[in-house]
């Protein structure tokens, strides 16, 4: 196999940030060969997908370049046989992963039932799966998401889980997909108010760094009408009663 590399050099921080590493001196030096796209698609000619994916936009052949270099970072052999077709998977499983940044919310709430309703419209337990934007690690939790329909009718029920799920499936932070929720059924489904609360476990955090395994975080957005206390309060209650 050619293999035309390039050399990248850079400099690892101490791991716990101290810097310690004496003044402008890496404490570590890492050397990566970097394949040149040719060299790993000559050693995978077997039906990869090449260019842009239609669907998602992602770029295939750069994004197994980068899982394949990110093995190599870590101190990995990318091309042991266990994990020679895991950047291949990686870049297959994010076109899914991440499939909500080529997705329009518009377009999932733009259908409505002309239903005329003075009455909350409310979805409990709603499961997603997310991946924090810091660590691109899994987050992963129930959404609950309760609205008042507007003059322009009521949207799907099913469609609440596709809107939790295009938010869902991004890089994303707890806090901001529990606004897009709120703010989409505000702006694009027309809805008077909304509640959307979400309940979730982040692996960086059971994982590394604080080591809570059990800690779940909860965040809530509140729009329009349901900011109303006795209106949040009862949304509140159905959203927290067992069973
Ligand atoms: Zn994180």
């Amino acid at each position: 196999m050619t293999q035309m590399s390039e050399q990248v050099s850079g400099g690892l921080d101490s791991a716990d940030g101290s810097g310690q590493g004496g003044a402008g001196v890496p404490r570590r030096m890492v050397t990566i060969r970097v394949p040149a796209p040719e060299s790993f698609e000559a050693a995978h000619e077997d039906g990869l997908e090449h260019g842009i994916d239609p669907r998602t936009g992602v770029d295939m052949d750069a994004a197994r370049q980068a899982a394949w270099l990110y093995l190599k970072a870590i101190g990995e052999d990318p091309d042991r046989p266990g994990i020679r077709q895991s950047p291949d998977r990686i870049a297959r499983a994010s076109r899914e992963i991440f499939a909500g940044l080529s997705q329009d919310p518009a377009t999932i709430l733009e259908k409505r039932f002309p239903v005329q309703s003075e009455e909350m419209v409310l979805v409990r337990d709603i499961d997603f799966f997310s991946v924090c934007e810091h660590h691109l690690l899994p987050f992963f939790g129930v959404a609950h998401v309760g609205y008042f329909p507007g003059k322009s009718g009521v949207v799907g029920l099913s469609k609440l889980a596709r809107l939790v799920e295009v938010y869902a499936r991004r890089p994303q932070v707890q806090e901001r997909m529990t606004q897009q929720i709120a703010d989409a059924l505000m702006k694009q489904a027309g809805a008077r108010g909304a509640i959307v609360v979400t309940q979730a476990e982040h692996l960086c955090m059971a994982m590394r760094g604080v080591k809570k395994e059990n800690a779940r975080t909860i965040t809530s957005s509140i729009r329009g009408i349901m900011r109303n206390p006795t209106t949040r309060a009862e949304a509140m209650r159905l959203i927290l009663a067992q069973g």
